[in-house]
């Protein structure tokens, strides 16, 4: 890997992990259930408000989020020490569908109920803006670093993204509208002909994806890659690169 595009992984790793460590803070930001709490007195809060920008990033970005902001993502990523094996994702990722249609249902039936959204407080149940504020919080941290933990250690590599992340559908379902009308966005573009079939690029990616096999097919879109980049800078061939583009 050259020099620069090992910095580009570093710094990738390092802030994910630096989002997992500042998780104490932000938990309530991204929690599947304020936004519950929130729509039941009709109020946007603050993780409404960031699903709705992780939606809007995706249109453009689709899941960059995930490979360098994520807090859970950075978790995971520490488990990799631990588990690298590949997850057997595509034939279980519908499980993530199984719990975001009927949590987001949940929540359209509270806003319905409560007459509609009538008021944005982005601190709702998060008034000194930390989310571990109070004991009665933890248990809620607990569970959510719980579930990832264990997935991730047993199911292997980024296993709470394939199989319970009630964020990532959100952003597939942006990146799948783009994909659609097929506006300019980041996305992978491969040269099959460069590619020596070294597979490094499938070994390495964190959300073990047929990489190598994508490049030979020319089909390089798939809802469950987070474009970190990881492919990109080990292919000792230069057969991946970043593109902004349409198509
Ligand atoms: S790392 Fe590069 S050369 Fe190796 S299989 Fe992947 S695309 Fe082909
Ligand atoms: S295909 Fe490449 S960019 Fe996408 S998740 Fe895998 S390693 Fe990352």
């Amino acid at each position: 890997m050259a020099k620069q595009q090992a910095k580009r992984q570093r710094t990738r790793k390092a802030m994910i992990l630096v989002s997992f460590l500042l998780f104490p803070i932000t938990l309530n930001y991204i929690s599947p259930y304020i936004i519950i709490d929130g729509a039941s007195l009709g109020i946007i809060n603050g993780s409404f408000i960031v699903f709705v920008l992780l939606f809007l990033s995706s249109l453009f970005l689709g899941r960059l989020w995930c490979a360098w902001l994520c807090p859970t993502g950075g978790l995971q990523v520490a488990c990799f020490a631990i588990n690298a094996k590949p997850a057997h994702g595509g034939r279980f990722d519908w499980i993530k569908w199984g719990i975001w249609i009927p949590w987001v249902s949940i929540i359209v039936i509270m806003a319905i109920s409560a007459g509609g959204y009538q008021a944005v407080n982005f601190f709702h149940l998060t008034d000194s803006g930390i989310s571990l504020d109070q004991p009665f919080v933890y248990p809620s941290y607990y569970t959510v670093v719980g579930m990832f933990l264990i997935l991730s250690l047993t199911t292997g590599k980024r296993g709470g993204c394939h199989y319970i992340c009630w964020m990532a559908p959100f952003m597939i379902i942006g990146r799948k509208t783009r994909n659609l009308v097929k506006w300019p966005a980041l996305r992978l573009v491969a040269d099959k002909d460069k590619c020596k079939d070294c597979k490094s690029c499938t070994e390495n990616c964190p959300m073990s994806l047929d990489v190598n096999g994508r490049v030979q097919r020319g089909e390089m879109e798939n809802s469950e890659c987070i474009l970190c980049g990881s492919c990109i800078d080990v292919c000792p061939e230069s057969a991946i690169t970043y593109s902004f583009s349409a198509g």
